[in-house]
């Protein structure tokens, strides 16, 4: 156990990929994990998992964007795990399109998920927060933060969690709540993989391509996300805050 006090953490989207690592990596770092993901039963086993490996874990289905929900949510990790101090924001969709045929639908999904989401999860957890004197906010961002073809909605959503967690950094810190970001690049995970087949190329082609960009010449993986979230929420990462992460193989910023 690296952490000294027994923590909640909170983790959405963590059925699968990225959030599914962050949530495990949490759990062996001491503490207990909410799996908050839209579908419970998808949540499930990674939380049994955790369970098994002898962590303290709980699957949540709630859909971030919609405020009953997470709110809700809040209260059933508050009631059954404890008052979350750790909130990860790693929920995330895409609607990939040029903007001549981005519809409004796939800009408002995006928004909705990444932005709408991460405000009404922060919101909801930062009062655990306050009261406890003690809080870590981690959000995902992308390096599609930096502009991308194709993803107009999605890197004004992730440019846009960058703002969020510099104010919150802001408005929280002298509650001993830190804000950071993790800006990934390219990560193996379902949704690069659909982003191969949404492009008519194998996933194993698209890797070809996009490795030969990567200075460290290789893909990123779940856990280099997670170990770079483990940090950002440990104790010792008290000063550091506001701050947007790049872990991409190389300077991406
Ligand atoms: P992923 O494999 O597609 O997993 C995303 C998870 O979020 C899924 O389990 C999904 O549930 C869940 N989710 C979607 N909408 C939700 C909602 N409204 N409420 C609750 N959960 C929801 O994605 P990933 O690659 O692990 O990405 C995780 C995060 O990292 C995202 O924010 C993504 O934008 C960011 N990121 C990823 C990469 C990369 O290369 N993979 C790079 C930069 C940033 P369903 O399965 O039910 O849809």
């Amino acid at each position: 156990m690296s952490n000294q006090t027994p923590r909640t953490a909170l983790v959405t989207g963590a059925a699968r990929g990225i959030g599914a690592a962050v949530a495990r990596r949490l759990a062996a770092d001491g503490m207990a994990v909410a799996v908050l993901d839209l579908d419970e039963a998808a949540a499930k086993p990674v939380a049994d998992e955790i369970v098994a490996a002898g962590g303290r874990a709980l699957a949540i289905g709630a859909d971030v964007a919609d405020e009953a929900a997470v709110t809700a949510a809040v209260d059933r990790v508050v009631a059954e795990l404890g008052a979350p101090t750790v909130l990860v924001n790693n929920a995330g969709i895409l609607r990939d399109n040029l903007l001549f045929k981005m519809t409004v639908d796939d800009w408002d999904a995006v928004m909705g998920v990444h932005l709408r989401g991460a405000f009404l999860c922060s919101r909801a957890v930062q009062r655990h927060m306050i009261e406890q004197g003690w809080g870590r906010i981690v959000s995902l961002s992308s390096t599609s933060a930096l502009g991308n073809r194709g993803q107009a909605n999605y890197a004004a959503a992730k440019a846009g969690l960058q703002g969020f967690t510099k104010t919150l950094a802001l408005e929280l810190g002298k509650f001993g709540v830190t804000a950071n970001a993790v800006a990934p690049g390219f990560i193996e995970t379902d949704m690069t993989a659909a982003t191969a087949e949404r492009m008519g190329v194998s996933f194993e082609d698209f890797k070809k391509v996009v490795i030969a960009q990567i200075p460290v010449a290789r893909a990123g993986t779940p856990d280099d996300i997670a170990h770079t979230v483990s940090f950002l929420a440990s104790e010792g990462a008290g000063f550091v805050s506001g701050q947007v992460v790049y872990v991409a193989g190389g300077p991406r910023d």
